[in-house]
């Protein structure tokens, strides 16, 4: 019986000896060309003198900056370079901008990642008094976020104003990209990233309920919708160059240091709104809009003053009940007395 399952032992570690060198020449027999050891073969030229090309020998190639410093050192990361604090322009203001920003965001240098793919769940845009500068998508807790472009990090801190950890990377067209509410940075400020860098992981920090990203664009400090130039349901970006309209800001543009977020939106709304999720973001935030505008009409409306037209057969209680007020109030208003006699024809201040 023990001799039989030596035997066995024997026979099945025969056939594993075996079958490992044949599993691994099967792996050998389909290399994939770039898993190979490369080793740089050439260098070509382009036409910026601070960019060349290398070509490897296992077919890859990959651009190479001969001065990384040279090009960290542009203008556009040295002028209005702040790192500890959410604006960079305060000087410049909005009117002083050019009517059109041509914006080159992307040419054969330079290449964009979509910061994270998700549906965009609260747009940009501004509702009654609240602003909200950026967009918002939902995502996992520690889900990446990836640099949207190459750039250098201008701000990579816990921001107190809301924005919890805040990584703002500027880029070579002086567009700014902000990226709130994460984990972590895993970025440093002055840091060169390229477009796919993973700057910091998707959480819940600073003025915050549920795990998203909050993204912003900015061109000197002033924000703009970020669906002009990407749309996060693909990861696509729309334009290769963007011609940036003055009238895509709004006078909130740099409105407030901190971060005015959805958290103002009424949660009893979004609940009795959604409670099967069949309602698209857009209905949700269209109904926080006419419920905001209504709101406001009527503050305005219990301010505005308001007269009636005295008619036969009209007495102050009357009236009074007519328009929702008492007797008292309406003597008040027009400073008679309670037995006054109203002629019909007079006007009658009612609010
Ligand atoms: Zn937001």
């Amino acid at each position: 019986m023990k001799r039989n399952t030596s035997a066995a032992k024997a026979i099945v570690c025969t056939v594993v000896l075996w079958t490992i060198p044949l599993l691994l020449a099967a792996q050998r027999s389909v290399p994939k060309l770039e898993d190979l050891p490369r080793r740089a073969i050439d260098t070509l030229d382009t036409d910026d003198s601070n960019i060349k090309i290398v070509i490897f020998t296992n077919n890859t190639w990959c651009y190479y900056y001969p001065d990384l410093n040279e090009r960290m050192d542009r203008e556009v990361y040295r002028e209005h370079w702040v790192n500890d604090r959410v604006f960079a322009y305060t000087d410049i203001q909005l009117k002083e901008l050019p009517p059109v920003i041509d914006l080159q965001l992307i040419d054969r240098y330079g290449d964009f990642h979509a910061p994270a793919i998700g549906k965009v769940f609260s747009k940009y845009g501004t509702r009654g008094r609240r602003r909200h500068q950026g967009v918002d998508i939902p995502l996992s807790v520690g889900e990446p976020i990836y640099a949207a472009f190459n750039g250098k990090v201008r701000y990579a801190r816990y921001n107190t104003g809301g924005y919890g950890n805040l990584v703002i990377i500027r880029h070579e067209n002086g567009l700014e990209t902000w990226y709130a509410h994460l984990t972590r940075c895993n970025v440093a400020q002055d840091d060169y990233v390229t477009a796919g860098t993973v700057i910091g992981f998707c959480g819940n920090t600073g003025r915050s309920r549920g795990a998203h990203l909050h993204f912003e664009m900015r061109y000197c400090d002033q924000a703009f919708d970020p669906e002009h130039l990407i749309d996060f349901s693909t990861g696509d970006l729309r334009y290769q160059t963007f011609a940036l309209d003055r009238s895509f800001f709004s006078i909130y543009s740099r409105a407030s240091e901190t971060l005015e977020e959805e958290d103002d939106y009424d949660e009893s709304l979004l609940a009795v709104h959604s409670p099967d999720g069949e309602l698209t973001s857009e209905d949700i935030l269209e109904n926080i809009e006419s419920t905001t505008q209504a709101a406001i009409k009527q503050e305005q409306a219990k301010t505005d003053p308001l007269y009636h037209t005295i008619r036969r057969g009209d007495y102050l209680g009357k009236i009074a009940r007519q328009y929702g007020t008492t007797v008292k109030r309406l003597c008040q208003l027009n400073n008679i007395s309670e037995d006054a006699i109203i002629r019909e024809g007079r006007k009658l201040r009612v609010r």
